[in-house]
């Protein structure tokens, strides 16, 4: 499932691509036709994510509200390299301009909204560290809530757009054991989550990868603050698909656990801090 990073970097290549355009939308698969006739030949205003949510804003107050759910993929690409070519896949929703052309396939949710509607979407939604500079209301749930803050993280009403491989990697970057009630969780600890999280994220937009080690965050801040390209090779993690691997900071197994419908990966020697 894309964790919040993939949308923002979806709303980032959409607005880029066509705010400000008029565009042609369409249903090359058929089952978004209605929709599309409600925006084609309308003007993109703006795109934005809230967590796992995508809202695409054409004038007259309509919104394309996509949820790609576990499946589904928004991808975006230049018209000159899409060319007359036949389209691909299971098209629900494509989005061309003169220089743009956007396919939208598998999604959870794709449908026309109101203003209203989407407002009702957002008050749903817990803050979300690449939008929001207030964490406050997650830490109003969490610290009343029995539930383990490896659960609550996971929750999209109590913290928008942090998925499973963020959840895992945030709790060992800072010792926290995950199986801590969030009544008992310090506000030090949540403060320190929260902090890291407006920290990591933006290296996922920028980089369209999780990462979480130290020494690559070090160095994609780097390039980034000079403006260099990022090169990275494969994923790395802490715990993340890491079971019965050695931890790399105290060398105890990394062990794994269903909490809240995923695997939950830790280190239990190094994760005691509440
Ligand atoms: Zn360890």
């Amino acid at each position: 499932m894309p964790e919040g990073h993939t949308l923002h970097r979806i709303a980032r290549d959409l607005r880029a691509a066509f705010a400000g355009r008029v565009v042609s939308v369409s249903s090359p698969q058929g089952r978004f036709a209605a929709g599309a006739a409600l925006l084609t030949d309308h003007e993109v205003v703006e795109a934005r994510a809230h967590g796992k949510h995508l809202f695409v804003e054409f004038a007259g107050e309509r919104v394309l509200h996509v949820h790609l759910g576990l499946i589904g993929s928004f991808t975006i690409d230049a018209t000159a390299y899409v060319g007359e070519r036949p389209v691909i896949g299971q098209v629900r929703c494509r989005i061309a301009g003169d220089r743009h052309v956007a396919d939208l396939r598998g999604p959870m949710t794709c449908r026309v909204i109101t203003p209203d509607e989407e407002a009702a979407v957002h008050h749903k939604l817990g803050p979300d560290p690449l939008r929001d500079s207030d964490g406050e209301p997650a830490w109003e749930r969490i610290h009343r809530s029995r539930k383990s803050v490896a659960a609550l993280l996971m929750e999209q009403q109590v913290l928008a757009g942090v998925g499973n491989v963020y959840r895992c990697e945030v709790l060992f970057r800072h010792r926290i054991n995950p199986m801590t009630p969030g009544e008992r969780l310090k506000r030090s600890s949540w403060d320190l989550i929260w902090a890291d999280l407006r920290r990591l994220l933006p290296l996922g937009v920028a980089t369209s990868r999780i990462v979480t080690v130290a020494d690559e965050v070090a160095q994609i801040e780097s390039a980034l603050a000079k403006g260099e390209d990022v090169h990275l090779d494969e994923r790395t993690s802490y715990v993340y698909k890491r079971t019965g691997q050695d931890c790399d900071r105290c060398g105890s197994i990394i062990k794994a656990k269903d909490v809240a419908g995923r695997n939950l990966y830790w280190c239990g020697n190094c994760q005691r801090r509440s």
